[in-house]
């Protein structure tokens, strides 16, 4: 290597692999499987070094038993053909492995490093991704040669940003009611104005207390003891804390979007779901 600090290796994993990745959890809850894997470079150093590698592709041919899945390479070299007859662009791509850690944590025992090594190309790069269902959910790295043929393993990182798709529609309707609501931040607040919002949430009971102007004053009075930043829609953290915890579990496919947008209604009202899916809560 001819850098003292040894780049980062970053391996993006994609909604459709991801996906993938998760059913086989499901279906194999306690059993490792593991397959070919295909990886492509999309960044990496003057050096050459990769920084930026997506799992392109991957394809489970064994299941083995709780603690080990073995790939042989007649097995392997059976299914190659129609791998590439189907997606010939995956010959532009580094083959390497995957392999599942069902529910042990994702993490490179000594047999995944030694294999590693031993697959690390004279040319070219060899990548290895171990994925689980709980605890680290993933573990990657590449190995390689060096210039005296001596193999090399270093680690990396996995990203898996995946994310709900957002409607423009969406978007511009939130957009609006959140552009429209922004003179509550500024204005004096009146409390017609107030009433529309808090009057059992319906425009037709501010409507009746205005015509009563006893209740009005009363009604006033309430309002103005409970707290006015409960008519801002502030985002508190605790409330983003718990739409992440939501979140999570749909990504885990523990829930449905269904499930998710009724339970981020209920649990963080504050938090719209389809924009926190699309990670615009991320920069606050
Ligand atoms: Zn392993």
């Amino acid at each position: 290597m001819a850098n003292q600090n040894t780049p980062e290796l970053t391996v993006l994993i994609q909604k459709e692999m991801h996906n993938k990745i998760q059913y086989l959890h499901s279906r194999f809850e306690s059993t490792e499987w593991s397959g070919p894997a295909w990886y492509t470079i999309k960044k990496k150093t003057k050096e050459g070094f990769p920084i930026k590698v997506e799992l392109e592709y991957f394809k489970p041919i064994d299941l083995g038993n709780t603690g080990s899945t073995e790939l042989d390479g007649e097995k392997l070299g059976k299914v190659l053909p129609a791998i590439y007859k189907k997606f010939p662009k995956l010959k532009k791509s580094f083959m390497g492995l995957i392999h599942s850690h069902h529910n042990m944590g994702a993490f490179f025992s000594g047999t995944d490093e030694s294999t590693a090594l031993e697959q690390a190309p004279v040319e070219g790069l060899f990548f290895t991704t171990v994925v689980a269902h709980n605890k680290d959910k993933y573990a990657t790295g590449v190995s390689y040669r060096d210039q005296y043929g001596l193999p090399n393993f270093i680690e990396g990182e996995v990203e898996s940003k995946v994310k709900m798709s957002v409607s423009k529609d969406w978007k511009s309707e939130a957009d609006k009611i959140e552009k429209d609501a922004k003179p509550t931040y500024t204005t004096n607040y009146n409390i017609n104005g107030y009433g529309r919002y808090y009057g059992q949430g319906n425009i037709w009971a501010s409507k009746e207390a205005a015509s009563d102007k006893e209740t009005d004053k009363k009604k006033s009075e309430s309002i103005s003891n409970t707290s006015i930043e409960a008519s801002i829609p502030l985002v508190q953290e605790t409330e983003l804390m718990l739409a992440t915890q939501i979140y999570d579990k749909l990504l885990e496919m523990e829930i449905t979007e269904v499930q998710f947008t009724s339970a981020m209604r209920e649990k963080c009202p504050n938090v719209d779901p389809y924009l926190f899916a699309s990670g615009y809560y991320d920069q606050i």
